[in-house]
C-alpha cells in the first residue's frame, strides 16, 4: 500500500520551494506517491474559490498534505471569504487540525548568523505546540457594538472546553516522549478563568496520560521573557491559540531566517497532517528562483516524522540539510548566492 503526499504549491514562491520538496522526496522516499492540487490564488484563478471540495477531498484521503504558501498582491481586493488565505483556513478546518507544531532550532552552521549571543542559541531545540481551533479567536460572543451606557465597545470571548484541552495536551505529551520528556504549559491563570481551567485540565490530563512526561507551568508573560533570556531551558511549550501564536513567532526569531522554519498542523491520530513553511508567499522575490527551499524541505521532514511514520528518512533529511549548510550552501536570505534549485541540489548531494 502506497502512502500519498498531496502537494499544494499555492502562490508566489510556493511552487518554487515545493518543486524542491518533490525532488528531495522522490530520491529519499521513492515509494511515496504524489498528488497535486491548487490552493489559494492559484485555485481562485482556475475555479473561483480558494479551495475546491475536490481538493479538500484529496487532502482528506492523503496521508499528509504539504502546502507551499498562499496569497499575493494580485488578490488583495478579493472579498474576505474568497481570499487566498480563506483557502488555507478551509483546509485547516476541513482536516480538523487542532495542534500546530512549530520547532525552533538553529543549525550549527547558522549560529553565528543569529543576532543573539552564541551561548543563548547554540544547541537550541524547542518545540511549540499551539492549540489551533479554539480560544479567543473563535469564542462567542464577539463583536463591536454599543453597551448599556451608550459606549462603543469591542469584545471577544476566550473559552476552552475539556476535550479541546485534552486532545492538544496529549499531542504535546506524545511529542515530548520522543524528545527530552519535558512539557511547559503556558497560560495566564493568575488573571483569566479560561487560563485557570487550562492549567487544571492540563494537570488532570497529565495524571491520566502523562506517564514519562515532566510537566511544568508558566505564565505567558514570564515565558515570553524566558524565551529571550534562556530559551534552552525549554523542550516542549504547550499553549492555547493566542499565546501560542505570539510565542511561536517570538521563538521563530531566535533562529534567524524565516526561510529555514517549518511547521506542522496535526489532527486526530490517523488523519492527515498539514505541513507548511512558516514563511508566506514572498511576492517580492517570487518568480526569481532565489527563495530558500529549506523551510519547505524541513516541512517534509516533519511530515515524514509525524504523518508518514518514516523517522529514519526524516533523520536523514535533517542531517542532509545540516551538512549542506556546514559545507557553506546558502541562498540569498542566508547571505549566499545559491538559487532555489542549487540549494535543493546541495541538500541532495549531502545524502
Ligand atoms: P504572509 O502574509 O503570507 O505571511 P508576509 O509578508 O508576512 O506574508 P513572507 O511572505 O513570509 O511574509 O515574506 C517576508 C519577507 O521574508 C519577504 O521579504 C520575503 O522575501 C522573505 N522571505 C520569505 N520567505 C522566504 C524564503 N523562503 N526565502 C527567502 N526569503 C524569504
Ligand atoms: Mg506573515
Amino acid at each position: 500500500m502506497h502512502q500519498t503526499l498531496l502537494l499544494l504549491p499555492g502562490d508566489g514562491i510556493g511552487p518554487e520551494v515545493v518543486a524542491e520538496v518533490r525532488r528531495v522526496a522522490e530520491i529519499l522516499v521513492p515509494d511515496l506517491k504524489f498528488e497535486n492540487g491548487l490552493v489559494g490564488g492559484a485555485s481562485l484563478d482556475q475555479h473561483s474559490v480558494p479551495l475546491t471540495d475536490a481538493t479538500l477531498e484529496l487532502a482528506r484521503r492523503a496521508d499528509a498534505v504539504l502546502l507551499g504558501a498562499v496569497g499575493g498582491p494580485k488578490w488583495i481586493n478579493v472579498a474576505r471569504d474568497k481570499r487566498p488565505e480563506a483557502g488555507l483556513l478551509a483546509l485547516r478546518k476541513g482536516l480538523d487540525v487542532f495542534a500546530n507544531l512549530r520547532p525552533a532550532y538553529c543549525f550549527p552552521a547558522l549560529v553565528d548568523a543569529s543576532s543573539l549571543k552564541r551561548d543563548i542559541i547554540e544547541g537550541l531545540d524547542l518545540m511549540i505546540v499551539r492549540e489551533l481551533t479554539g480560544d479567543v479567536y473563535f469564542g462567542e460572543p464577539r463583536g463591536i457594538d454599543t453597551d448599556a451606557n451608550g459606549y462603543r465597545r469591542g469584545y471577544d470571548t476566550a473559552v476552552y472546553t475539556h476535550p479541546e484541552i485534552e486532545r492538544v495536551t496529549r499531542v504535546a505529551f506524545d511529542i515530548a516522549r520522543g524528545r527530552k520528556g519535558r512539557v511547559c504549559s503556558v497560560e495566564k491563570s493568575n488573571v483569566m478563568e479560561s487560563g485557570l481551567f487550562w492549567r487544571q485540565e492540563v494537570t488532570l490530563t497529565h495524571a491520566e496520560f502523562g506517564a514519562g512526561v515532566d510537566l511544568s507551568h508558566m505564565y505567558a508573560d514570564a515565558c515570553a521573557m524566558e524565551l529571550v533570556r534562556a530559551p534552552k531551558q525549554f523542550d516542549v511549550i504547550l499553549a492555547g491559540n493566542l499565546f501560542g501564536d505570539i510565542l511561536s513567532d517570538e521563538a521563530a526569531m531566535l533562529t534567524g531566517s524565516i526561510g529555514m522554519l517549518p511547521s506542522a498542523s496535526l489532527g486526530a491520530p490517523g488523519t492527515p497532517g498539514l505541513y507548511e513553511p512558516v514563511h508566506g508567499s514572498a511576492p517580492d522575490i517570487a518568480g526569481q528562483g532565489i527563495a530558500n527551499p529549506c523551510a519547505a524541505i524541513l516541512s517534509l521532514e516533519m511530515a515524514l516524522r509525524w504523518s508518514l511514520d518514516r523517522e529514519k528518512a526524516a533523520d536523514a533529511l535533517y542531517a542532509a540539510v545540516g551538512k549542506a549548510l556546514d559545507k557553506g550552501a546558502r541562498t540569498r536570505d542566508l547571505g549566499g548566492t545559491l538559487s532555489t534549485r542549487e540549494m535543493g541540489d546541495a541538500i541532495l548531494a549531502a545524502f
